[in-house]
């Protein structure tokens, strides 16, 4: 395993149509492995191929448990409802936007084997699957906001909002994917 490069916002892979995974090998294993290390050691909340330059449909997720979700060539099945929360990228450091999701996401995607499952996420994991899968798609969360902020200020309006409960959530939300 080894810790690739995140790519930045002026990186043109950023922008690409990844095309789908065809082969399941032991190539596949070595980028997913590598997008898990990478991750963790970024401490975000997800992570696409295309992030570190390589224009596939294969991206990682952390689910509520602290788990990391393995998606080949993912697609939305569905989705429900609307949630407006905070949200980072790892390829644009130090900046957040308040981006409007769905609140509810039905997903499907295969595994490292091929094998297609199917997942429904709420919350953070509805907005993780989003913002990864347009990642495949060549889309930054940029594009649904009006204006980026940088850190001191979202601290700043997430201290004002006060209370335990969003200040645990805000640990959550403080992760970039
Ligand atoms: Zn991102």
């Amino acid at each position: 395993m080894a810790i690739r490069t995140i790519l930045t916002q002026e990186d043109p892979a950023l922008s690409k149509l990844c095309h789908p995974v065809t082969q399941f090998d032991s190539k596949l294993a070595d980028l997913l492995d590598d997008l898990k290390e990478t991750l963790a050691q970024a401490n975000g909340m997800g992570l696409a191929a295309p992030q570190v330059g390589i224009l596939r449909r294969v991206a990682i997720v952390v689910l509520e448990d602290e788990s990391f979700l393995e998606m080949v060539n993912p697609e939305i099945l569905a989705q429900e409802g609307e949630q407006t929360g905070w949200e980072g990228c790892l390829s644009l450091p130090g900046m957040w936007g308040s981006v409007k999701r769905p609140d509810w996401v039905k997903i499907r995607a295969q595994d490292r084997n091929g094998q297609w499952f199917e997942m429904e996420g709420t919350d953070m994991t509805a907005r993780c699957f989003c913002h990864e899968i347009s990642h495949l798609d060549g889309h930054m969360y940029t594009e649904l906001t009006d204006r980026l902020y940088t850190a001191e200020e979202l601290d700043e309006i997430l201290a004002n909002e006060g209370d335990q409960e969003k200040q645990v959530k805000r640990e959550r939300r403080g992760r970039r994917r």
